[in-house]
């Protein structure tokens, strides 16, 4: 079976790209700016005795997207699992946030999900059969001061896989999220050590989580065997919003 990991060419798709590997999965790997990063994984991938190829494409730009499916079909076939993982951040305090970073969230965190999953439920509905994995957030769930277009964008994201969950559920599709928590990767990397030590206190775990472990929540939704599980959202947050 195809999966596909967008933005996956570090941080937590390229965790989620090797445990799909590692579980026989063949992996198409998208990439934008990263190909030197994104060739590296796939040479890892292919030590695992899987296919692995890597596609370029803006997954905010539709067009840029949807050459991106035709070009893996043509070489890899048909996508069984597509995994939403590309993000960014542009953070700012609401009165100071600029439209064009809203925008540039928005279109990159829900959008692009959007047009994926738009893309690629046509031959998975064919097949009767597919899955689909949103990376959400915790903030999605419960905000964040600084981060009013993410935790828009990461809250979106999970009413579309709920909306996309019903519409499939039929047709042997599911379609869950997932909201991981603190994760060390680039994306976290950037924040100040007070900001850090702040979010430390709010985590029972007590440590920050690793990329691995989201993608082993990743693998079960993408396990064919959790047909009976959709439009659920697993946070992966060292228990943070536990409620
Ligand atoms: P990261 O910055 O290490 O990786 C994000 C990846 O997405 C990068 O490879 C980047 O190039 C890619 N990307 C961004 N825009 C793209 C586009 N338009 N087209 C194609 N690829 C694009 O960050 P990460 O922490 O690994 O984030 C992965 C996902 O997890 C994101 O959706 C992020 O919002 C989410 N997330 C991360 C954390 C965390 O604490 N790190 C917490 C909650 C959710």
């Amino acid at each position: 079976m195809l999966a596909l990991v967008t933005g996956a060419s570090k941080g937590i798709g390229r965790a989620i790209a090797l445990e799909l590997a590692r579980n026989n999965f063949d992996v198409a790997v998208n990439y934008n700016h990263s190909m030197e990063a994104a060739e590296a994984l796939c040479n890892e991938i292919r030590q695992l005795n899987v296919k692995c190829e890597i596609f370029r494409a803006d997954v905010s730009i539709q067009e840029e997207a949807a050459k991106m499916f035709g070009e893996i079909k043509a070489s890899m076939g048909n996508i069984s699992v597509l995994v939403n993982n590309a993000g960014i951040t542009k953070d700012g305090l609401l009165l100071r946030m600029k439209p064009e970073n809203w925008l540039a969230v928005i279109n990159t965190n829900l959008n692009a999900a959007f047009y994926c999953t738009q893309l690629a439920i046509k031959d998975m509905s064919k097949a009767r059969y597919g899955r689909i994995i949103n990376i959400s957030s915790v903030v999605g769930l419960i905000g964040n001061a600084g981060q009013c277009n993410y935790s828009a964008s990461k809250a979106g994201i999970i009413g579309l896989t709920k909306s996309v969950a019903r519409e499939y559920a039929g047709y042997g599709i599911t379609a869950n999220a997932i909201a991981p928590g603190f994760i060390d990767t680039g994306m976290t990397d950037i924040l100040k050590q007070e900001v850090k030590e702040s979010i430390l206190k709010n985590i029972p775990v007590g440590r920050i989580g690793k990329p691995e472990e989201v993608a082993r929540a990743v693998m079960f939704f993408a396990d064919e065997k959790s047909a009976y599980i959709t439009g659920q959202v697993l946070a992966v947050d060292g228990g943070m919003t536990m409620v």
